[in-house]
């Protein structure tokens, strides 16, 4: 089976972590710094904060934006369920934005009209999550000037989208957001297993990230209540979590991250190579924002129901039967059992539920041979 996304992995990792291996530290060495100086360097932004999955880093990120009971946070229904469930574990409600039917990221003109509703109503969103669906960046700038005009803050979930650029600056830089959010999953760009970042330019959240990814504690006594007891000291000030990455998962990170660029152009290629062979089929093929630059995590292709008489199902499962790894992305998290019974229901986000029944993920990763994809490329065309 041809995979829909798989890692990249040389002997130049696989030494980087034997080398910790070997190390005196395990966790809470020098290479969980090192990497989060990396990623900061790589993106432009004053602070990194490493954490064990782009979940955490979600979560972390809405605590320290002070997400809580009574606040809401809005986000896109075509995302994976991450990208909400960060609100709810701060016991604040989720609510969706429709996406853009060209972009399939969250619509700037859908989220300008629900905010002027809401504020109708009093019921502003404390923080917007846009995410940059398969590593096209939303219009942030845009976002940002909505964000304050109706005073909300943004995270940016980026977990598709290091490498990828937004008016040529690279996303994570934090120009319009408060934080951005990489993932690096092995199916993602670059990988540590499981992992991810947070990014910020502001220091009082830096600060707070740092305590709630290891239990809300501090060693620094300008924070504490009492003078310290001596060199074991330390206080518990805040209610964190054990959300840290290891030094063996962050030297695989800096070793990734040191061939980012020539991932994503490998990716780019191959983008470009499914655009050019896939142009004359009754596919809709991904668009192009003018500002944003992709990062390619997916390459997505809908199928215009109107000119074949083939389902999407059958699309789909004649694909996986001739041993391709299709996949789709994204369930409407609004459908999800967990939040159907929040209140959503069908029709509710038609953009995405539209944009759901037609959606295939083809293949997409570094190491895929032109070979492969042609072969995908000439399945698809006889099953069409
Ligand atoms: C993968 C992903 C996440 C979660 O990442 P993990 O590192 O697996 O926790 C969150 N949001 C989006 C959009 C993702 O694709």
């Amino acid at each position: 089976m041809i995979p829909y996304g798989r890692q990249n992995i040389t002997q130049s990792d696989i030494e980087a972590v034997v080398d910790v291996l070997k190390s005196n530290f395990l966790t809470q060495g020098p290479v969980v710094p090192e990497f989060e100086k990396s990623i900061s360097q790589y993106a432009g932004v004053k602070h990194a904060v490493a954490v064990n999955s782009a979940t955490s880093a979600l979560h972390i990120a809405c605590l320290a934006l002070g997400v809580g009971r009574s606040d809401t946070v809005w986000t896109s229904p075509n995302s994976f369920v991450a990208s909400a469930n960060c609100a709810i574990y701060c016991g604040a409600n989720v609510d969706f934005v429709d996406i853009d039917p060209g972009t399939y990221n969250i619509s700037v003109e859908a989220l300008h009209c629900k905010l002027r509703e809401t504020e109708r109503v009093g019921k502003l969103p404390k923080v917007v999550i846009p995410v940059h669906f398969a590593g096209q960046c939303c219009d942030i700038e845009s976002i940002r000037q909505l964000a304050d005009r109706y005073g909300f803050m943004v995270i940016e979930d980026a977990s598709h989208a290091i490498g990828a650029t937004y008016r040529n600056e690279p996303t994570g830089n934090c120009r319009y957001s408060d934080m951005t959010v990489f993932s690096f999953h092995p199916v993602k760009i670059i990988t540590t297993g499981e992992g991810g970042m947070v990014t910020t330019n502001r220091q009082d959240l830096y600060d707070k990230l740092i305590r709630l990814r290891s239990h809300g504690i501090t060693r620094n006594p300008e924070l504490m209540t009492e003078p310290t007891h001596g060199p074991w000291y330390y206080q518990q000030i805040d209610l964190g979590f054990n959300y840290r990455m290891t030094d063996i998962q962050a030297a695989l990170g800096c070793s990734q991250l040191s061939k980012l660029n020539e991932f994503v152009s490998r990716r780019r290629e191959l983008a470009a190579r499914y655009d050019n062979l896939l142009k004359h089929l009754p596919l809709s093929l991904p668009s192009f924002s003018p500002y944003a630059m992709s990062s390619w995590h997916l390459y997505v292709i809908r199928i215009q129901q109107d000119k074949i008489s083939k389902t999407q199902r059958q699309v789909f499962d004649s694909l996986r039967n001739a041993g391709i790894g299709v996949n789709l992305h994204y369930i409407p998290i609004h459908l999800q059992p967990f939040y159907a019974a929040r209140g959503f229901k069908q029709g509710d986000f038609p953009n995405a539920e539209q944009y759901y029944r037609e959606a295939i993920s083809l293949p997409l990763y570094y190491g895929m041979r032109d070979e492969d994809q042609d072969y995908i490329v000439s399945t698809l065309k006889s099953i069409l």
